[in-house]
C-alpha cells in the first residue's frame, strides 16, 4: 500500500486550521466516528478491527468545535455525519451531540445537516422518533434480499442480522412521511447476483433513496462482472419502470449518472474531494481525509487533529475515490480496473435509459446530490 499522509509535524495556531483546506462556501461535511466497535462482522468491511474504543466526551466535545469553528471560517453550511463501527452503539453520545450541533448551529447561525449511518439493528421506533425530533437524517445499510444481505452481513460471533436489520427499516418505513431516510446497499460478488430482484425489493417494501456502494477492494472476475453489468442493466430498468409508474425513486449512482448526461451530455466521475469538502474525527481526536478513510485510526492517514487542525492536504484523485483506490491499486491518486470498468459500464447503460426515457429526460428533477456514506 503506498503510504498516505503521515500526520508528522504540528499544525497551525488553533482557529486558522480550515484557512488553506476548505474551500469557501459550499458544504463543509465532517464526519464523527463515535466507536470502533460494531455488533456485524460484514465480509467487506474496511473499517478495521471492531476494538471496543469509543469517542470520550472530550473528543466529542472538541470534535462538535472544530466542526462549527471551520464551517464558521470558511463560511460553509455544516453537514454532520455520525459513523462507527456501528454508531448506535453510542445512541446516547449521538443525541446528546446532535442535540448540541442543533443549538450551536442556531447560535452561530450555520446551517446544519446531521445524518447517522447505521446497519439499523439498533433502530427502534422510539429511536426513530428521537432521531427525527432532532432532524438526523439516518441512512440505513441493507443488501437487499434476505440472501443477498446473509450473504454478506452477518452478525459478530455468527448468525443472521436480517430480522433485526429488517426491523429497523420497517421502522424507517412507517415514519418515512415524516422523517424520510437513504438506504445503503453494497455490492459485492458475494451477492451481485440477487442485485435488481434486491432493489426491486426494497422499492417494493417502500425505500425511496438508495445508493448502491461497490466493493471496490473485492476480487470481481470475469464472471462476477458479467453479472454486475447484467444486473446494473436491470435496475435501470426498475427505475425506468418506477418512473413510468408515477413513483420518483433515487437510485445512486444512477441519478448522478443522469444528471451528469444532462447537464455535459456525458458521465463524468468526479473525484471524492478529500479532505477539501469532506473531514472525519477518529475516536482518538485524529483527523482523517474522510469518515471511510479512518479505518482502525492508526494515524498512517491522518491529516491532523482537532486539537491543532488540517496539518496535510491530500491530493483530490482525477477519478474516483481516494479510498476505494487504495483498496484497488495500492495509491490513491490512480483509480483501478474495476472502477474504471465500472464507471464505463454506468455511463453505457445511462446512455440507453436516458433514450428510452426521451423528452422526460430533460424533465427530471435532480435534488442536490448527498455525500455516501460508508456501508
Ligand atoms: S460494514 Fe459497518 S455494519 Fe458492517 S461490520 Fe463494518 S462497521 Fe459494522
Amino acid at each position: 500500500m503506498a503510504p498516505l499522509v503521515p500526520l508528522r509535524v504540528r499544525g497551525p495556531a488553533r482557529g486558522d486550521e480550515a484557512s488553506a483546506v476548505v474551500p469557501r462556501g459550499g458544504v463543509l461535511e465532517v464526519g464523527v466516528v463515535l466507536t470502533h466497535a460494531c455488533n456485524l462482522a460484514c465480509v467487506y468491511c474496511y473499517t478495521g478491527d471492531k476494538k471496543r474504543v469509543r469517542m470520550s466526551e472530550a473528543v466529542a466535545d472538541a470534535a462538535l468545535d472544530f466542526a462549527f469553528r471551520t464551517a464558521a471560517a470558511r463560511g460553509s453550511r455544516l453537514q454532520l455525519g455520525f459513523f462507527g463501527g456501528e454508531p448506535l452503539l453510542e445512541r446516547t453520545l449521538l443525541l446528546d451531540l446532535a442535540a448540541r450541533a442543533r443549538a450551536r448551529a442556531e447560535a452561530d447561525a450555520i446551517g446544519l445537516t446531521l445524518q447517522v449511518t447505521t446497519n439499523g439493528t439498533l433502530l427502534t421506533p422510539t429511536l426513530v422518533e428521537q432521531l427525527g425530533a432532532l432532524q438526523v437524517h439516518v441512512a440505513l445499510s441493507i443488501d437487499g434480499t434476505q440472501a443477498q444481505h446473509e450473504a454478506g452481513r452477518p452478525l459478530a460471533g455468527g448468525g443472521s442480522s436480517w430480522e433485526a436489520t429488517r426491523a429497523g427499516l420497517d421502522a424507517l418505513v412507517a415514519a418515512r412521511d415524516r422523517f424520510p431516510f437513504d438506504v445503503i446497499a453494497v455490492i459485492d460478488p458475494c451477492n451481485v447476483a440477487g442485485l435488481a430482484d434486491g432493489v426491486l425489493e426494497l422499492v417494493d417494501a417502500g425505500v425511496e433513496s438508495l445508493t448502491l456502494n461497490m466493493n471496490w477492494g473485492a476480487r470481481w472476475d470475469d464472471a462476477a462482472w458479467s453479472q454486475l453489468e447484467d444486473q446494473l442493466e436491470r435496475v435501470a430498468a426498475v427505475f425506468l419502470a418506477a418512473l413510468r409508474d408515477g413513483r420518483w425513486i433515487r437510485i445512486q449512482p444512477l441519478e448522478s449518472a443522469l444528471r451528469s448526461q444532462l447537464e455535459r451530455g456525458e458521465v463524468v466521475t468526479a473525484g471524492c474531494s478529500p479532505a477539501g469538502r469532506r473531514l472525519a474525527v477518529a475516536p482518538s481526536g485524529r483527523l482523517y481525509a474522510c469518515a471511510r478513510a479512518v479505518g482502525e485510526d492508526d494515524g498512517r492517514a491522518s491529516i491532523g487533529h482537532v486539537d491543532h487542525g488540517v496539518v496535510v492536504t491530500p491530493a483530490d484523485p482525477a477519478h474516483g475515490c481516494s479510498c476505494a483506490n487504495v483498496e484497488e491499486t495500492g495509491d490513491a491518486a490512480i483509480a483501478g480496473q474495476t472502477r474504471i470498468r465500472h464507471d464505463r459500464a454506468l455511463a453505457s447503460i445511462t446512455g440507453r435509459l436516458a433514450v428510452r426515457l426521451g423528452k422526460e429526460f430533460a424533465h427530471i428533477s435532480v435534488i442536490e446530490q448527498r455525500p455516501t456514506p460508508s456501508p
